[in-house]
């Protein structure tokens, strides 16, 4: 609105903020960004939990459209980062349902901008079934986003098998976001200049999480999942074939048998875009196929502002692919219309 509103000396009116329209090969795209953050104040009060920024905010989305326009990015699936694994099952319990019918209205306030992913109390297994369930069928949410562990442990736990058999039962995407490595950040290894807590802890807890998913055998007993990880899985698919070289290695050291090579695991979960380098794309679309890999941009932390760029201008992709990475695998994957 406002960005329209200034009137040039001259009386025309001054020009709009662009939206950029994204076109592969003479035919627009449709957009999205998978890995979009927000925040529900009035859920985070229920446990003290301070904002980090208010670009996090979603009562004025003027700012957001704005830089989604510039970037051609046509719709968000917005996430919440968990800080609730902590939370006693009714504080939980509340908490989840403030902030799933918020984010719900947010959708529906702008359908074509805008989807989430539900959130979920994971502490609480059973509750969480319930929570996607409902996030769901009755708010229209699109899959459940989820941190790298939960409370200190491991996303393949058994006690989450409940919540993996909904998701796949479901067949909705879970978005897989780090919530950094506390146990390092403890030590004070992460310490010093770099905001290693992030730069590396970040990207390490997905790792750590992945890999537990594919070595105790959770993708093998949950198959139809459809799980995408943030930052391009961490460094999971930059190093992945030592994950197979383990097994000739140390093969007394395998105590369960899996399916599939570890690898090959990664050709059924997606990962977002955020690699930085064409290079780095390259990479993990040849460990990974290009079909699981889609756009994200970590709005409105600056990682990149160049997401839809990053997927045009790397050498080796196919239109198709490109096509793929910058909207059509996510769209198929949220249900969002063509
Ligand atoms: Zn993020």
């Amino acid at each position: 609105m406002a960005e329209a509103a200034f009137v040039s000396c001259g009386g025309a009116t001054a020009p709009q903020a662009r939206r950029r329209e994204v076109v592969v090969q003479g035919k627009r795209v449709k957009t999205v960004d998978v890995h979009a953050h927000c925040a529900v104040p009035a859920a985070m009060a229920l446990v003290g939990r301070a904002l980090e920024t208010e670009a996090l905010l979603m009562s004025s989305t003027a700012d957001r459209i704005r830089a989604m326009d510039e970037q051609g990015i046509d719709v968000e699936a917005l996430s919440i980062n968990p800080y609730w694994y902590t939370a006693e099952r009714d504080v939980a319990s509340k908490l989840i349902q403030i902030q799933n019918e918020t984010l719900a209205e947010i959708c529906a306030a702008q359908p074509d901008r805008f989807v989430a992913f539900a959130t979920v109390a994971l502490q609480h297994p059973d509750l969480a079934v319930e929570q996607l369930e409902q996030g769901v069928k009755k708010y229209g949410l699109r899959g459940a986003g989820l941190g790298g562990s939960v409370d200190g442990l491991e996303l393949s736990d058994p006690k989450f098998h409940p919540f993996w058999a909904k998701a796949e039962q479901l067949g909705v995407l879970v978005f897989i976001h780090p919530l950094g490595t506390a146990e390092l950040e403890r030590t004070g290894r992460l310490g010093g200049n770099g905001l290693l807590t992030n730069t590396i802890g970040n990207p390490l807890e997905t790792t750590i999480a992945l890999s537990h998913l594919i070595f105790e055998g959770t993708l093998d007993r949950f198959p139809g999942l459809k799980i995408c990880a943030a930052h391009g899985g961490g460094y999971l698919p930059s190093y992945a074939a030592r994950s197979n070289a383990v097994q000739t290695t140390f093969p007394h050291r395998m105590t369960g048998t899996l399916k599939k090579k570890p690898t090959e695991y990664l050709r059924q979960l997606y990962f977002d875009s955020i690699v930085f380098t064409p290079e780095a794309l390259r990479h993990l679309a040849a460990e990974t196929g290009p079909s699981q890999i889609i756009m994200g941009t970590d709005y409105p932390f600056p990682w990149t502002s160049t997401s839809v760029d990053h997927i045009l201008n790397t050498p080796g992709l196919s239109d198709a692919d490109k096509v793929a990475m910058l909207g059509g695998t996510a769209q198929t994957l949220l249900g969002i219309p063509a």
